[in-house]
């Protein structure tokens, strides 16, 4: 039987849903709006698109949203001096820059110059460190989207053979450090693989939940994957372009192969992709809660 499909784009309506049911309330009842503003550095095509649909989802969800799109030759005191006044700016419960940066920008030095408590992508190392003790105060967010959709679609995660392809700081590490702590949703066995990992095909077949976040289109084929393992897909890479100028993506996984093995596997497009973009609204309504003094 194939896999069952992890749609994120169907849980990550409903979490928006969820979402702008509280936003409606901070409104009315305490007279606030969450505020989120993402900062674009230059014209990178992708970049742009991400913006888009970060803009769209925070003004679908009642946000109070400022997308401040900047030159790609903007110098790096100009924005850390940006900001610093959105650090500053009450109405601004998040900050997000888009990445990459060009390249004489520091990207260190600029993630490190939001204040950790705007910081709704948990990007500054404060909440790196939080996460790793696991007193997070956000989630970054890739990560908590695949964990919501995990723990949302009902998938046991508790003693589980977990392997992730992949030791990025932004996907990699943090799913990994999130799925083994002590903690709802989380308590696995987690195995983590590179490129030096000898023999990885070894531990992804052993993988009762397999996460895929190496960047490389479809690398992940039938026969790495145990029979009924549940497949998160978190790639996207970009294949070509459809006659349309619309561009065309691929998982890190050989789908085809995979929907025929796995228990339950999540589509590219519309399985962590989604959920990303979802849960960054979810950091900032935190963030707008945390502001304004507002308790859960
Ligand atoms: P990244 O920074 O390029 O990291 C890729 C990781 O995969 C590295 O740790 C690398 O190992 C490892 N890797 C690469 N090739 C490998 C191989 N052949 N065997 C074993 N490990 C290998 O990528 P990333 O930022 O984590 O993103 C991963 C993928 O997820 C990309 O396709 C990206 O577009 C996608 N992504 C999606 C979302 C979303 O919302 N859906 C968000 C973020 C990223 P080394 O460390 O040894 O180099």
């Amino acid at each position: 039987m194939p896999a069952k499909l992890l749609k994120g784009a169907e849980v990550a309506k409903e979490i928006r849903e969820e979402l702008k049911a509280e936003v409606r309330q901070l409104q009315s009842k305490h007279s606030v709006v969450p505020g989120l503003v993402t900062i674009l550095v230059g014209e990178n095509p992708a970049s742009q698109s991400y913006v888009r649909a970060k803009q769209k989802t925070a003004h679908e969800l009642g946000f109070y949203s400022v997308q401040d799109n900047q030159p790609a030759d903007l110098d790096e005191e100009a924005l850390l001096g940006l900001i610093d006044k959105y650090n500053r700016d009450p109405k601004i419960d998040g900050i997000l820059v888009q990445l990459p940066l060009p390249k004489h920008v520091n990207e260190n030095r600029v993630l490190l110059s939001i204040d950790p408590g705007k910081d709704v992508d948990a990007f500054h190392p404060v909440n790196v460190g939080k996460l790793m003790i696991g007193e997070p105060d956000y989630l970054p967010c890739t990560p908590a989207g695949i964990q919501e959709l995990l723990v949302r679609s009902g998938t046991e995660i508790s003693g589980a053979e977990v392997v992730v392809v992949g030791r990025s700081n932004i996907v990699g590490k943090p799913i990994a450090v999130m799925l083994m702590q002590k903690s709802r949703g989380a308590n696995a066995t987690v195995t983590v693989c590179h490129t030096r990992t000898r023999d990885v095909k070894y531990h992804t077949r052993r993988a009762d939940i397999l996460i895929a976040a190496a960047g490389v289109t479809e690398y992940v084929k039938g026969d790495m994957i145990k029979p009924g393992a549940v497949v998160i897909d978190v790639g996207v890479n970009e294949v070509g372009k459809t006659p349309d100028g619309k561009r065309i993506l691929k998982g890190d996984v050989a789908f085809d192969e995979a929907v025929e093995i796995a228990s339950a596997i999540t589509p590219v497009p519309g399985g962590v992709g989604p959920m990303t973009i979802t849960m960054l609204m979810k950091n900032t309504v935190r963030a707008c809660k945390v502001h304004n003094k507002i308790k859960d």
